[in-house]
């Protein structure tokens, strides 16, 4: 890297040119920020000197570690022969082929096509209007609407905010756009327990909302629910096991189409190749992102089943006008398929299943027990931590939502392990490629962080 300034300075350039994602700019000091410099497998190093084990796979996406270097050669690789050529107007090219033969192999075997973008939310730009146009085309114009989730993470562009479920979102810019319903969310730490009903039951009332969705919306006006198989930025919310086979049945007897958003769940983060593999669910879109490339090169894209694509290679379809410069990049597709190899020759999902994640998720039900935890979840190499004031009696939490999880976000980088905090809880959602040593490691600096965390409340006054 050119640059060349102490880490202070970097800092200073950082905050007087850098704009960042998802940050409050007023409270964002120079010195509050770390500059990362170098990672390799589980870890990390700031231009501070620390090493920092990565629990969040970049953003969940570093799926096989970080230094791959097999994924850096097939990009230099394809770099040199062709570093682009876009996909419109009746071309392709080696590498798109490629992936698209691939990922139709893991894929579910109704599921054979794909549509290419750069990110998670561009995808689900994607979906929305492929969703629509299907409907179109069938002869249904008047199918729309779009039945998504309170608290669901879609993406940030105009299409994936407004699908999402996030009020402090749609309170900037106008959002969500027409035709976009959304309904309650299967939370039972957050939401289902206070209700008074068992898990069970809530996780059957909450699939019942889409039921009643379109019972009052129509069917005849409803073109598709989206969902992410566990909610990921909403706080890893796992379904009660009733959930989602409940959520089947309603799909199974309705004319509507389904999107899986496997943006985080896709490429092994829960044990199987996709969420819809982990909930026997039958989707006919899945958007995809992040584990695609493990984020080495930005692609994404969207899977369709075969019905969706018979109806866009009818000739009465026309043309379907949507697409970016950089849908299939050949360089990124390059990244795709030499990650995709590692996958499958390191089995990195039936490790997922078998081995690390029993492993971790062992840990991580430990820390449960914690005076602060008042519940420890985990799917796969998926987990969340929900703090609370008061073990015996679960319903009661922290005044002031938010503090307390920034609190414990902060002890935990000082410990050396990024976690991330949603509300009161921390997630963590580590490299597939995690080993037992790591995993313990990542254990003791979450147990420190909830002592350290323990200790601050105590000495606020707040517990
Ligand atoms: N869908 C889901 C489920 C996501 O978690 C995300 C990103 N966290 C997105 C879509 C948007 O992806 P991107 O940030 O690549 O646009």
């Amino acid at each position: 890297m050119r640059i060349n300034l102490s880490s202070h300075d970097l800092k200073a350039a950082d905050h007087a040119h850098h704009l960042h994602p998802f940050t409050d700019h007023g409270t964002f000091g120079i010195d509050d920020r770390k500059v990362i410099s170098r990672a390799d497998g589980v870890w990390l190093w700031d231009t501070d000197g620390n090493r920092i084990l990565d629990g969040m796979a970049g953003l969940w996406c570093v799926n096989v570690g970080h230094g791959r270097s097999e994924i850096v050669e097939a990009v230099r690789a394809q770099m040199s022969e062709l570093s682009y050529y876009n996909t419109f107007f009746k071309t392709s090219h080696l590498p798109v082929i490629e992936l698209s033969k691939m990922l139709a192999e893991v894929t579910p075997a109704h599921m054979n096509m794909v549509f290419y973008g750069s990110s998670g939310s561009d995808s689900n730009d994607t979906v929305l209007r492929m969703v629509r146009s299907y409907w179109d085309i069938m002869g249904k114009p008047d199918k729309k609407v779009i039945i998504s989730r309170k608290n669901a993470y879609h993406g940030s562009t105009v299409a994936g905010a407004s699908l999402g479920g996030m009020g402090g979102m749609h309170g900037q810019g106008d959002l969500p756009i027409p035709g976009i319903h959304h309904i309650e969310q299967p939370y039972w730490f957050g939401e289902g327990m206070q209700s008074g009903m068992s898990e069970a039951d809530f996780g059957v009332w909450a699939a019942q909302e889409l039921d009643r969705a379109i019972e009052e919306l129509g069917e005849d006006k409803i073109a598709a629910f989206i969902a992410e198989p566990i909610q990921g930025a909403g706080g890893v919310i796992v379904p009660p096991d009733t959930y989602w086979p409940e959520v089947k049945k309603i799909l199974d007897k309705r004319d509507i189409l389904f999107i899986s958003d496997e943006v985080i769940c896709g490429f092994g983060r829960v044990g199987e190749w996709f969420g819809a593999d982990y909930y026997g669910t039958t989707p006919d879109f899945m958007p995809i992102a992040k584990g695609l490339t493990s984020g080495y090169l930005p692609l994404g894209g969207v899977v369709m089943s075969d019905r969706v694509a018979e109806a866009f290679h009818n000739s009465a379809a026309g043309e379907f006008y949507h697409g970016y410069t950089y849908s299939g990049h050949p360089a990124a597709c390059a990244a795709a398929i030499a990650n995709l190899e590692i996958v499958k020759k390191e089995k990195l999902v039936e490790r997922v299943r078998d081995d690390i994640g029993p492993v971790l998720q062992k840990f991580w039900h430990a820390l449960g027990e914690h005076e602060l935890v008042g519940e420890a979840r985990m799917a796969g190499l998926f987990g969340a931590l929900e703090l609370v004031p008061d073990k015996s009696d679960l319903a009661k939490r922290f005044a002031n939502v938010g503090r307390v999880g920034t609190i414990a976000r902060d002890h935990s980088f000082k410990n050396g392990l990024v976690m991330r905090a949603v509300r009161d809880s921390l997630i963590i959602s580590p490299p597939l490629t995690l080993s037992e040593e790591e995993a313990g490691l990542l254990a003791k600096a979450a147990r420190k962080t909830l002592d350290d965390t323990w200790q601050t409340l105590k000495s606020e006054g707040l517990v």
